[in-house]
């Protein structure tokens, strides 16, 4: 796709330090990191969002982020490491072709998700639950005639 940054390191017109990659896939260098060999996985197809993502990729890209990570895990002896995506602008989505993050994490390195949490009110869990398996049947009817 024209204007896409990812597309265009899929298509080589602009360079990224490469880790992996085959027919489906290809993982770079995230140009700045959030510790070093922090790792983007991206699919060869474009497509905007994980939703946009289409099935046949699933696998690929689950791959590819399992060598990845397996090989930071070895290459700086991590205890941790986050496996995340962001999807739309709101929830920190800043270039609109699906990937993955993979990034190394240390025990001091002062990287905190700020969580505001909610609780559940008596028997409020289930109306929530009601409520979205109630979707989850009529999105499936709509997703299978896709
Ligand atoms: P998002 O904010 O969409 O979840 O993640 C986009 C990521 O792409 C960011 O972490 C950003 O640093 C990275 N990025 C943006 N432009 C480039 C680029 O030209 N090359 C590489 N390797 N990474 C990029
Ligand atoms: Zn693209």
């Amino acid at each position: 796709m024209r204007d896409c940054i990812f597309c265009k390191i899929i298509d080589k017109q602009i360079p990224a330090e490469t880790l992996f990659e085959d027919d489906h896939v290809i993982a770079v260098l995230d140009i700045n990191p959030i510790n070093y060999g922090h790792t983007l996985i991206i699919p060869k197809v474009h497509c905007r969002d994980f939703l946009a993502l289409p099935e046949e990729s699933y696998g690929s890209v689950l791959h590819a982020a399992k060598i990845i990570a397996n090989a930071l895990v070895i290459h700086y002896k991590l205890e941790g490491y986050n496996l995340f995506s962001n999807n739309g602008s709101i929830a920190g989505q800043s270039v609109f072709h699906f990937h993955l993050h993979v990034t190394p994490r240390y025990r001091d390195d002062n990287i905190r998700f700020v969580l505001n949490l909610k609780h559940y009110g008596d028997g409020e869990v289930k109306v929530f639950g009601d409520a979205i398996r109630k979707t989850i049947q009529s999105s499936l009817i709509s997703y299978k005639e896709i």
